[in-house]
């Protein structure tokens, strides 16, 4: 997508009918839209949730998007996995959902990145970018997320899934409880959880929602705060979270109580 000469920052002619819908929105406009465009957001995982949190953010025209995920595709991450296919079978799940995403809107930025995520590349990779999607699926990787995002000062909207059951909440260093405070330890012997596909859709749509919220400067992110999602008996309820005082990660940090 060009753009008009000695006017870098304003919106071309193309994205202003792509997004014409959602500049309408007072708390975007040409302004929001161009924030979007400037951002920097690192989906975690490229599965259940990362692929419709990946969906929304480049449907939004959210600038850069760096996809981490190490994993190939297999047959039995179909019912959930939106942006991997039958033909994809084998293929590193980052690089299937970068073609894809290429083609649902060209000017976005798309960074793949077949990496497992570990204590040595954590922070380096959350390190600059304006938000996270924790989008990975145990919770051993989430802490380790949580602490680089803490160290390096970037909000991690954290969401997980179960069944039909899933959370959503917005970790914003030095001023909200932090993933460490409410999983201490991660718990051990898990084998694959069940998972339909609509609940981690519905997860990570509510994940993009912060996200946008958070980068726009809008609203009431759910921040300090646990939303539960429960797919069975549709109902939505959000609680209050606590910092942990002896949290190794937060601990000393300027918490709100
Ligand atoms: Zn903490």
């Amino acid at each position: 997508m060009s753009r008009r000469p000695g006017n870098e920052s304003a919106l071309t002619r193309e994205e202003l009918v792509r997004y014409e819908r959602q500049l309408l929105l007072p708390a975007i406009g040409p302004a929001g839209q161009e924030k979007l465009r400037q951002a920097r957001v690192v989906v975690a995982g490229v599965g259940g949730l990362g692929c419709p949190a990946a969906v929304y953010l480049v449907c939004a025209g959210v600038g850069h998007l760096v996809l981490v995920d190490a994993d190939a595709v297999e047959l039995s991450n179909l019912n959930r996995q939106i942006l991997h296919w039958e033909e994809d079978i084998g293929k590193k799940k980052v690089l299937s959902a970068a073609g894809k995403l290429g083609r649902l809107n060209s000017g976005v930025r798309l960074e793949p990145l077949a990496l497992r995520i570990g204590e040595a590349n954590a922070e380096e990779l959350v390190r600059g970018a304006d938000l996270v999607i924790d989008a990975v699926d145990n919770l051993e990787t989430r802490l380790l997320l949580n602490r680089a995002c803490y160290r390096a000062s970037v909000p991690l909207i954290h969401g997980g899934i179960s069944g039909l059951l899933g959370e959503v909440t917005t970790i914003i260093p030095g001023k909200t409880p932090c993933l460490a405070c409410l999983f201490p330890k991660p718990p051990k012997g898990k084998g694959p959880i069940p998972v339909v596909g609509v609940t981690p859709g519905l997860v990570a749509t509510l994940q993009v929602m912060e996200a946008l919220k958070l980068l726009l400067g809008f609203g009431e992110p759910l921040a300090g705060r646990m939303l539960y999602v429960n797919g069975e008996t549709m109902t939505f309820s959000t609680v209050a979270l606590a910092p942990r005082p002896d949290c190794p990660v937060c601990q000393g940090d300027s918490v709100a109580p």
